[in-house]
């Protein structure tokens, strides 16, 4: 069967809405990726510096050995060198921006918007948002899209919620506000539309390098945690075997202050000379991913 791209999303349209679960295990099954790609690879980094401790503990500000493990990512330039390792492997990615970061950092935005990024929105302070309310909800999220817009000119679309659970009223106000994607959830190993339209580019705790080498003493969920770079190695590489057997979309949840350590530079230099030995690989950022699962669902 030869179908033309508006029968083809006419049809995947009847059948998402009729069998939604029989339309996820057909899109994994189905080559679904442009340009007969077998999977896509999404890189993407969490630019919470100082605000990962900070947004839900404002006591960090006078703990300045605390907070110097976020300020790390500023004085040490952390941005420009994973931009720079970036560029020498040809791809782009996607940053979720704290707003605090785009107000205090708005010259490091910018470079990463005009070196071709994709800029999205994660909290205003990276702070818990499940109780604040809607009408608070929505003005933090605005106030951190124009934070990002006002740093660096590009708008973003995207987002993930940071410091905590999404509260009932995060994906409509996502919707609302012109958003296109968020990619807080794990619910699938492939992009998936939520009812209100809203594509979700999962992430993965695997994928998480908090969860390998964060070691913060004294900070409970991270004390004592910091794995070898040959663990890391291990597991980001047989995830993406595994990605690539399947067809499924592998979305990395780093963050700059973690990978962006020396030697963690080396293991992501490692695993991107490890990917691209693949062919058919589609390198994208997470507005791309989204931008195409719209286009075919
Ligand atoms: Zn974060």
């Amino acid at each position: 069967m030869c179908l033309n791209p508006d029968e083809r999303k006419t049809l995947v349209t009847s059948v998402r809405d009729l069998f939604p679960r029989f339309f996820e295990v057909l899109m994994m099954a189905e080559n679904v990726w442009p340009d007969g790609a077998r999977c896509s690879v999404c890189l993407t980094f969490d630019l919470d510096a100082e605000w990962v401790f900070m947004g839900n503990d404002p006591g960090v500000a006078e703990m300045p050995r605390k907070f110097s493990q976020g300020e790390y990512v500023w004085r040490a330039n952390l941005i420009p060198r994973i931009l720079d390792l970036l560029d020498a492997h040809g791809v782009k990615a996607t940053f979720f921006i704290v707003g605090m970061n785009a107000v205090n950092h708005p010259d490091v935005i910018q470079e990463i918007a005009s070196r071709g990024h994709d800029l999205a929105t994660h909290g205003w302070k990276h702070e818990n948002i499940e109780g604040v309310g809607k009408e608070e909800e929505t003005y933090r999220l605005l106030q951190t899209r124009d934070a990002i817009s006002d740093a660096s000119g590009y708008h973003p679309v995207g987002n993930r919620t940071a410091g905590g659970e999404l509260s009932p009223y995060t994906h409509a106000i996502l919707v609302d506000n012109g958003w296109i994607y968020d990619s807080s959830l794990r619910g699938s190993d492939m992009p998936y539309r939520l009812d209100n339209g809203l594509v979700i580019v999962p992430s993965y705790y695997e994928m998480d390098d908090f969860h390998l080498f964060a070691d913060y003493p004294g900070v409970a969920p991270y004390h004592a945690r910091m794995l070898s770079p040959e663990v890391g190695w291990e597991i980001w590489s047989n995830a993406f075997d595994g990605y690539y057997r399947y067809g499924l979309c592998y979305t990395t949840m780093f963050h700059p202050q973690i990978i962006g350590k020396p030697g963690n530079m080396m293991l992501l230099d490692r695993l991107l000379n490890h990917i691209k030995k693949y062919p058919d690989v589609w390198f994208a950022t997470a507005r791309e991913i989204a931008e195409h699962w719209k286009s075919v669902t």
